[in-house]
């Protein structure tokens, strides 16, 4: 489903996507030629804009990027027949057995994230967000699980570091560990395909994974302007300035819910209580790293307000900006600095330095 065509850029023309949960803005008026495509994978609109290089080969390196995602969600999808799922059914057995080679970096940096992020970021609690129902977006009014089942779970307390890793073969010290990859897979697709455009000599790109962005080069010789959305779904809240490699990504509380009883219940759950994290509305990080920037946003999100900026030290993330369920939109200065914030309804805290 793949839909090349030629864009003209003016001045400050915005590329919108429906299901994208921010934008992205080119800058100035466009002297190189701009490839642009679409294609679905990942449950979301992909993006792909390339810079200065021939419409042909822009085309072939666009084809290879689909056929990269399609693989890629092939590979990492938990909730239907795949490598994971299946990785799921024989981790429970807590034997030793030979993972598939195409797990086991993913693998990996999810173990060293989790760790790093305190286990607020763990991808071992695919049980919780089954029992959640947030394996499948569709059901907008649900009930809620019962607190005993989720207390059944905390108390197994899966988490990565359960998982050893001994060269190809994998075991876990936890049946109940069930690994679900949706908040660095993307990221980690991301950092592929980023990967792939620099192999293929692609200087100047951005990948827009439905909001989730990774970028190399400029947009000539300016920065990229990368546009957060609100998570009060009303418009941009800011423009995120960036250049060379380097990834934005955001954590919302909008991306995917439902309502009981007037409540709403969203898809970030807080390993710590089994429940959807309280406190932030969402999280947008940079980082050069597509994984890193997945994961860290997912981990800051259910860290909250007060404890984003430990955690963001731990993970080693220089740029954070968090906004609270009270509207109040929490930076560090670095990623002040980056910012252009637009409208002027939300206050705005500065922390200390990252
Ligand atoms: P993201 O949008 O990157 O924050 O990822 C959210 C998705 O990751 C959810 O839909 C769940 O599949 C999964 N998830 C939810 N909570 C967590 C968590 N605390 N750690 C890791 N994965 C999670
Ligand atoms: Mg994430």
């Amino acid at each position: 489903m793949r839909k090349p065509f030629k864009s003209v850029f003016k001045k400050s023309i915005i590329i919108s996507t429906l299901l994208a949960s921010a934008l992205l803005l080119g800058a100035c008026e466009n002297k190189q030629p701009v490839y642009n495509s679409n294609f679905l994978a990942f449950g979301t609109v992909m993006k792909i804009t390339l810079v200065g290089i021939p419409r042909e080969k822009a085309e072939k390196v666009s084809a290879l990027l689909e056929s990269d995602f399609e693989k890629m969600h092939e590979m990492w999808h938990a909730w239907q027949p795949s490598p994971v799922s299946r990785v799921n059914v024989l981790i429970a057995n807590n034997e030793a057995f030979a993972s598939p080679p195409s797990l086991l970096p993913l693998l990996t940096r999810s173990i060293q994230l989790s760790e790093k992020s305190d286990h607020l970021f763990n991808p071992a609690i695919g049980h919780l967000i089954d029992l959640w129902g947030f394996q499948n977006s569709k059901a907008l009014q649900r009930k809620p699980p019962a607190d005993d089942e989720i207390m059944r779970l905390l108390k197994a307390n899966p988490r990565m570091s359960d998982i050893i890793v001994d060269g190809f073969h994998i075991r876990s010290n936890n049946s109940q560990v069930r690994l679900d990859f949706g908040a660095i897979g993307k990221g980690y697709g991301v950092e592929l395909a980023i990967k792939r455009l620099q192999e293929l000599d692609v200087k100047n790109a951005i990948v827009n994974a439905g909001g989730d962005i990774g970028s190399i080069g400029s947009r000539d010789g300016h920065p990229w302007r990368i546009a957060v959305r609100s998570p009060s779904g009303q418009g941009l809240v800011a423009l995120i300035h960036a250049s060379g490699k380097e990834s934005i990504f955001t954590s919302g509380n909008y991306e995917r819910n439902f309502v009981w009883e007037g409540e709403t219940f969203h898809h970030i759950i807080d390993p710590r209580t089994g429940k959807p994290a309280k406190g932030t509305a969402s999280v947008t990080v940079i980082h050069p790293d597509a994984t890193t920037a997945d994961a860290a946003a997912t981990a800051l999100f259910v860290a909250g307000p007060t404890k984003w900026h430990e955690t963001a030290i731990k993970m080693g993330i220089k740029h954070v900006m968090m906004i609270d369920t009270d509207g109040t939109i929490h930076m560090n200065p670095a990623m002040a600095a980056r910012t252009d914030l637009q409208g002027s309804k939300h206050e705005v805290k500065i922390s200390k330095a990252l």
